[in-house]
C-alpha cells in the first residue's frame, strides 16, 4: 500500500515507527522507576458463587498510574514488562504485596479461611526453577497456607513441557491452586489438562459475552463444564457483566463467577468496606470465622 501511495507516505509510516519505537523505550524506563520508586497498585476484584454473591475470593490485578500520562492499562505494560525482562520483578511484587494483603485480612477478619487470593503469573515466571521455593518461604513468611493461593496462567505455558511442568508439579506439591486463564483462546489441544497438575480454569469473557443470545457459546459453557466435571476441575466464568449472562452460566452448572456485574477491581480498602458484609453473612458460619 505504502508502495502505491509513493515514496512520501513511506516517511511517515517510517517516522510513525520511530515515534512507536521511542514510545516502548520511554515506557520501559517509565516502568522501571515505577517499580523502584513504589507507583504500582493493586486491585481486587472478587470472585463469587453465582447463586448468592458471596465472595469465594478475589484476583488481584496490577495498576500502574504513571505520575504525569495517566493510569497505563495492564494490556499495554505488561507486555513491555515481558519483553524488558522485568516482569519476574512485578510479579514478585505483585505476589508478596497481595499476600501480604490477604495476611492482613485474614487476621483482621475481612476474610474467612477459605477465601483464596488469584495471582496472575506470566510464562517466564514459571519457566524460572526457582521459583517454588521462592514462593514457599513467602507463604511461611506471611503465614498464609498455600491453598488461600491460586496461580492463572494462559494456556501458552503449557506448551513448554520442560522446566514449566516441573515448577508447575512443585506449586501444586506446595497445594497451589492453578488456573487456566482465558480458558478457550489458546491452543485446542486439551491433553495438557492431563498432563499438567491444572486444577481449575477460568472460561475466557468472549465465551461469556454472547450468552443468552449465541447458542453456540451456551453450548461451549456447557462443554467446559462437562469436561471440568470429568475432569475434577473448578471452573469461573470470566467477564460477567449482565444477570442474563449470570443466568445462563447458574443454569448449565457454571458456579462461580466474576465481572463487573459483581464489580470490578478496587484498592484494598474499598474490596474490605464493600465485601467484607458479604462475606460475614449469616448461613455459612466458616466464612464468619475469625471475626470477633
Ligand atoms: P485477566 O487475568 O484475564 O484479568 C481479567 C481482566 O478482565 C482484567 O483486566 C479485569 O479488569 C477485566 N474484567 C473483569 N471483569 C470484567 C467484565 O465484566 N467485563 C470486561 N470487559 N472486563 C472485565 P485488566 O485488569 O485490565 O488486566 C488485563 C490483563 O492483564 C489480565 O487479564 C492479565 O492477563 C494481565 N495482568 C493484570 N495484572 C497482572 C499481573 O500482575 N501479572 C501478570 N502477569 N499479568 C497481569
Ligand atoms: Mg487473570
Ligand atoms: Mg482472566
Ligand atoms: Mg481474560
Amino acid at each position: 500500500r505504502s508502495k502505491a501511495e509513493g515514496p512520501g507516505n513511506a516517511t511517515v509510516f517510517d517516522s510513525s515507527m520511530h515515534d512507536r519505537v521511542r514510545e516502548r523505550i520511554e515506557l520501559e524506563a517509565a516502568l522501571r522507576t515505577a517499580l523502584a520508586e513504589g507507583q504500582l497498585n493493586v486491585v481486587y476484584q472478587p470472585i463469587v458463587r453465582l447463586e448468592s454473591g458471596r465472595p469465594v475470593g478475589a484476583e488481584a490485578l496490577t495498576r500502574w498510574n504513571h505520575p504525569e500520562r495517566g493510569p497505563i492499562p495492564p494490556t499495554t505494560f505488561i507486555p513491555i514488562a515481558e519483553d524488558a525482562g522485568l516482569i519476574g520483578q512485578l510479579g514478585t511484587w505483585v505476589r508478596t504485596e497481595g499476600l501480604r494483603q490477604l495476611a492482613q485480612w485474614r487476621a483482621d477478619g475481612t476474610v474467612g479461611p477459605d477465601f483464596y487470593l488469584s495471582v496472575n503469573v506470566s510464562p517466564s515466571q514459571l519457566r524460572d526453577e526457582t521459583m517454588p521455593l521462592t514462593v514457599s518461604a513467602e507463604l511461611m513468611r506471611y503465614g498464609v497456607p498455600a491453598t488461600a493461593i491460586a496461580l492463572e496462567m494462559t494456556e501458552s505455558v503449557m506448551a513448554d513441557d520442560g522446566v514449566t511442568a516441573r515448577v508447575l508439579f512443585e506449586l501444586r506439591e506446595l497445594g497451589m491452586k492453578l488456573l487456566v486463564d482465558d480458558f478457550g483462546t489458546g491452543f485446542s489441544a486439551l491433553g495438557y489438562l492431563r498432563q499438567f497438575p491444572v486444577t481449575g480454569v477460568k472460561i475466557d469473557r468472549s465465551f461469556v459475552s454472547g450468552l443468552g443470545e449465541n447458542g453456540e457459546d451456551e453450548e461451549i459453557v456447557r462443554a467446559v463444564v462437562a469436561m471440568g466435571r470429568a475432569l475434577g476441575l473448578s471452573i469461573v466464568a470470566e467477564g460477567v457483566e449482565t444477570r442474563v449472562q449470570r443466568d445462563a452460566l447458574a443454569a448449565v452448572g457454571v458456579t462461580q463467577g466474576q465481572g463487573w456485574l459483581w464489580g470490578p477491581g478496587v484498592p484494598p480498602e474499598d474490596f474490605a468496606r464493600h465485601w467484607s458484609a458479604r462475606l460475614h453473612l449469616p448461613g455459612d458460619a466458616r466464612l464468619g470465622a475469625g471475626n470477633p
